[in-house]
């Protein structure tokens, strides 16, 4: 029997446990920790993004802030909105909601942000202390997809790991994160000779590329964990559906466990940013380690 790892069930999990270490922050150390999320420009995708990400933070007893500024904004007024956000003792989170427009340079801000308020972890100090194994924030997608993984086999060393996908925001961090459990890591992508032969090799084998059901059921090994990163919009039988870089239906007949899409990753990317805004929380106000 193949398992269907239930993305949604776990993120509640994952929330549950933040929503008990932020009441146990409030009663034993009057703590509420706070999120900043700053959106520029008029994008709808980024607008739902954003509200959703508020409704989630307030959900979980932390405060939610919300900075929106102009699509006309300017670089330096975006800057100096993240500085006044690093010197605000009260916030512990800071998250530029991407993409920036365009005339915006996204690595000025995203670097400018404080790396321990970085709970997108995307700083360049953050993805630093991820490769040297120093203690960070991590990226979110990336950090869901190895929570999941865990849920079905807890301990992955050993275990050969194929990524494909070098992205800077999933591809490598998770990678980085895989090599962290002690897997074996190869990390894939577009240049990459003989790919179904690479993924045939996978006791993991994890796809974050963005092209529709790339991954077919025959690159699959017999008992491997799939973990499907990908979101896409595909029209099918006249309607619009979203599916993973894996072929979910093929696939899972050879896998062990898979994660499906929707209702896999995806809903674990914000359960992380909260985990994010709480682990911050506690480092910065010395509150020692929280159980998330
Ligand atoms: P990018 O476009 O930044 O990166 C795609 C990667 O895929 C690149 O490294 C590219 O290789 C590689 N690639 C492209 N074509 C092929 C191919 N034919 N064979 C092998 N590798 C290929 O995408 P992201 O990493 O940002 O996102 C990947 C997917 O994950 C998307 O579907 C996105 O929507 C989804 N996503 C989901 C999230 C969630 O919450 N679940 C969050 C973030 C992303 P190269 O470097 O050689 O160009």
């Amino acid at each position: 029997m193949t398992t269907i790892i239930d993305g949604k069930a776990i993120a509640a999990d994952v929330r549950a446990k933040i929503a008990q270490a932020v009441s146990t922050m409030q009663s034993q150390h009057n703590v509420q920790p706070a999120l900043a999320v700053v959106l520029v420009g008029d994008d709808p995708a980024s607008h739902v993004y954003v509200r959703n990400k508020g409704i989630a933070t307030e959900k979980a007893g932390m405060k939610s802030i919300e900075h929106r500024l102009p699509v006309g904004a300017a670089e330096d007024d975006v800057v100096s909105l993240v500085r006044e956000l690093n010197a605000d003792d009260t916030v512990d989170g800071i998250l530029v909601q991407l993409p920036l427009p365009e005339h915006i340079s996204s690595s000025r801000v995203i670097n400018e942000i404080d790396p321990d308020k970085d709970v997108d972890g995307l700083t360049e100090v953050n993805a630093g202390r991820l490769i040297l194994g120093k203690e960070g924030l991590v990226p979110c997608t990336p950090q869901g997809s190895v929570i999941m993984a865990k849920t079905v086999r807890p301990n992955l060393s050993g275990l050969h790991a194929v990524v494909v996908g070098r992205s800077i925001l999933v591809g490598k961090p998770l990678s980085m994160l895989l090599l962290a459990e002690n897997c074996t890591v190869t990390m894939a992508h577009s240049r990459t000779a003989d790919l179904p032969a690479v993924c045939r090799e996978a006791d993991i084998l994890c796809a974050a590329v963005g092209i529709p059901r790339l991954v077919k059921g025959d690159w699959v090994k017999k008992g491997a964990i799939i973990i499907d990163v990908g979101i896409n919009r595909i029209e099918e039988q006249g309607k619009t559906r979203l599916v993973g870089d894996v072929d979910f239906d093929a696939a899972k007949e050879n896998a062990s466990a898979i994660t499906p899409v929707p209702g896999g990753v995806g809903p674990m990317t914000i359960a992380c940013l909260l985990r994010n805004t709480v682990i911050a929380a506690a480092r910065r106000r010395g509150l020692g380690a929280v159980d998330v």
